[in-house]
């Protein structure tokens, strides 16, 4: 069967990905490398290719050539992967101190062992299955490891996911209520997306309305056995301390929370466990280094 490759010769543009990475306002975007493949020979461009069959039906393909390529950057693009992280992958993370005359030095904490079991997991998935949570202190690199692994799901897979900033998202689904769309309308974009990945799970003023959002998209996402991926600086639970539980309208005290549990309240809490695996990642704040 005709490749992709035998149309296309190394190039110094792309490393023969085919697809270069770049950023527009906001978020990152990939589109095809014109140096390499501009115009499909053998679809011309269409995506598609057109044959009979034996009743004399038209029917389309995807391009033998390029579809698939077509089709991943869509779904990276479709991804709304922030603009700040459009060198994330999971190659490029760095798990490893660098000596001053720039060789590799100490591990930093647990690091190289999360990007691992990340990759393992991400080569092994199919949607549908169970997500994860990575937690830890700020600056361990967690969104890094979230933005690189809807990367590779999209890029390298051409499965469809979505990346979400979590305090952005409130703020944008408030605005689409304050102009007079409904909760349906807004909401289920989130609740059917194929693999939702949200970063910084808990962050902000944590109102009673925010609590209810976010009860809505989990428990729907999870009663449909959805993939869900989230980061948290928050620590997960601490012993001994009251858990503020939201659904009892103790908002005040959910609103001054520390940790995770008492942030989502009890029963975001426990859907949480029951859909992800909780990877916690141990390393001190290493972007600090480099300040
Ligand atoms: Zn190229
Ligand atoms: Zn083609």
């Amino acid at each position: 069967m005709e490749t992709l490759d035998e149309y296309t010769a190394a190039c110094p543009a792309c490393d023969r990905n085919r697809y270069l990475i770049e950023s527009d306002r906001n978020f990152t975007r990939a589109r095809r490398c014109e140096q390499c493949f501009d115009v499909c020979p053998v679809c011309e461009g269409q995506s598609y290719t057109y044959e009979r069959d034996e009743r004399g039906y038209e029917i389309a393909r995807q391009c033998p050539v390029c579809g698939a390529l077509n089709r991943r950057i869509e779904a990276f693009n479709d991804a709304s992967i922030p603009r700040r992280h459009s060198d994330a992958n999971l190659e490029n993370f760095e798990t490893s101190r660098q000596n001053p005359d720039g060789s590799t030095g100490e591990p930093i904490g647990n690091l190289n062992r999360v990007r691992f079991q990340l990759y393992n997991w991400v080569k092994g998935f199919s949607p549908g299955e169970q997500g994860f949570l990575l937690h830890g202190k700020v600056g361990t690199g967690k969104t890094h490891l979230l933005a690189g692994t809807i990367r590779h799901l999209t890029l390298e897979k051409g499965i469809s996911a979505r990346f979400v900033e979590f305090t952005h998202l409130l703020s944008e689904i408030r605005q689409q209520f304050d102009q007079g769309r409904g909760e349906a309308s807004i909401l289920a974009p989130l609740i059917e997306h194929p693999v939702l990945a949200i970063d910084e799970l808990g962050k902000g003023r944590n109102t009673e309305w925010q609590l209810s959002i976010i009860d809505e998209i989990i428990s729907k996402r999870y009663n449909r056995s959805l993939t869900t991926l989230f980061t948290t600086n928050y620590p997960l639970e601490q012993e001994g301390l009251p858990t503020g539980d939201a659904s009892t309208g103790n908002f005040q005290r959910a609103a001054s929370a520390t940790t995770l549990r008492q942030r989502v309240g009890e029963r975001v809490y426990s859907r949480l466990f029951d859909m992800t695996e909780f990877i916690a990642i141990e390393a001190p704040d290493y972007r600090r280094r480099t300040e």
